[in-house]
């Protein structure tokens, strides 16, 4: 499924994690070395042994590669947590 980063409002490809079901954004252009595979539209982590080699349909996570992205989510939560206590 194909839309756009919450954060930085890239094109992304959304999936849904292998374990839990959790919304995850992939870049949208496979990467051979990216370290997540996509299975019928769930994503799961390359095992090492699939990392060793190459394949052509690894993705690499977006959050991993975008600089706005990057970090973003859990600093930002914080310094809101912090300022919303402090107010
Ligand atoms: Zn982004």
């Amino acid at each position: 499924m194909s839309g756009r980063c919450r954060t930085c409002g890239c094109p992304v490809v959304w999936a849904r994690s292998a374990d839990g079901g959790r919304a995850v954004a992939l870049n949208p252009i496979p990467d051979p070395h990216g370290r997540v595979l996509l299975e019928a539209g769930r994503a799961r982590p390359a095992t090492s042994e699939e990392l060793q080699r190459p394949h052509g349909w690894r993705y690499t996570i977006h959050e991993d590669t975008c600089p706005r992205c990057v970090g973003a989510p859990a600093p930002s939560a914080d310094s809101q947590q912090t300022a919303r206590r402090s107010a």
